[in-house]
């Protein structure tokens, strides 16, 4: 079976063999040398996702002196720490990124701001879909690889990951870091003297929206301030529901019922995302 990433270029083309021989070959291989197969294979049609924290430092570093073109997409939820968002000022003016932000779809504007408060709290998977996961999906149609920054260290879902993950679409996956721990993390920061979230010192060890994040104790797990409490580990851009396309695939991850709104697009091609 020959896995066709987007587009029509042959020399793409990855045969099943192939991508599980270069993922194997890749786990004794560095971020940076992984990042240059990509470049060199597949760019311009490379996008690489960051959350500007802490420990998105080292592989927007690593990008930035490989292939500083490349599109950063920063998922722009809304319900970002102020903090978060001046630190991604400072670096992307730093280093000369080019960010792309992605917003949830328009169309639920309306649904959203009824529940501003409430909805990452009482339907965060939803939430989730709506702001991070849809948005990415659309994103990435134009691109052929998404580099991420994932490593198995994380969570159980990302321990089972693998370093090249091609999708049923023809999207490639590629993810440089998977085999770092937190400790690679440090210790590149520390080489490299590279700068902090400012919310890290605070206690902020893995921090994405701020209905969602809470501070940590130095000895808990990196992402233990993630919705603390509620269940939930993941976003969905590393899980099956990055995979499915429509939202009604979703639907049972959701605790509203969508099956009567009709502002969600959910049959045209707006609703696929
Ligand atoms: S992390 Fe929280 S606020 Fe951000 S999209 Fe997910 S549920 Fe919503």
């Amino acid at each position: 079976m020959i896995f066709a990433p987007r587009g029509y270029n042959l020399n793409m083309l990855l045969s099943s063999y192939k991508l599980e021989k270069f993922s194997q070959e890749f786990e004794t291989k560095t971020p940076q040398e992984i990042i240059e197969w990509a470049v060199d294979r597949y760019s311009p049609y490379i996008a690489m996702s960051s959350s500007f924290q802490t420990q998105s430092m080292p592989l927007l570093h690593i990008m930035s002196q490989i292939a500083p073109d490349t599109a950063i997409f920063f998922i722009n939820t809304g319900y970002h720490f102020w903090e978060t968002l001046l630190f991604r000022e400072q670096i992307a003016e730093q280093w000369q990124l080019k960010i792309v932000d992605l917003y949830r779809d328009s169309r639920w504007d309306v649904f959203v701001r009824q529940r501003m408060r409430s909805l990452p709290v009482e339907d965060p998977n939803l939430c989730c879909f709506l702001h991070k996961v849809a948005p990415m999906q659309k994103a990435l149609k134009g691109y052929k690889v998404w580099v991420s920054g994932i490593r198995r260290d994380q969570t159980s879902t990302r321990a089972q990951a693998n370093i090249l993950e091609m999708q049923e679409d023809g999207l490639l996956k590629v993810n440089p870091l998977l085999n770092w721990t937190k400790k690679d993390v440090q210790r590149y920061l520390e080489e490299h003297n590279l700068p902090k979230h400012p919310l890290y010192d605070k206690g902020y060890r893995s921090i994405g929206c701020s209905p969602c994040t809470i501070a940590i104790g130095v000895n808990d797990d990196e992402r233990a301030g993630r919705w603390a409490g509620r269940g939930k580990v993941e976003c969905g851009l590393h899980t099956d529901m990055f995979r499915k396309k429509d939202i009604s695939e979703s639907k049972l991850e959701f605790h509203t019922d969508l099956s009567n709104m009709d502002n969600a697009g959910k049959n045209d091609d707006e609703g696929k995302v």
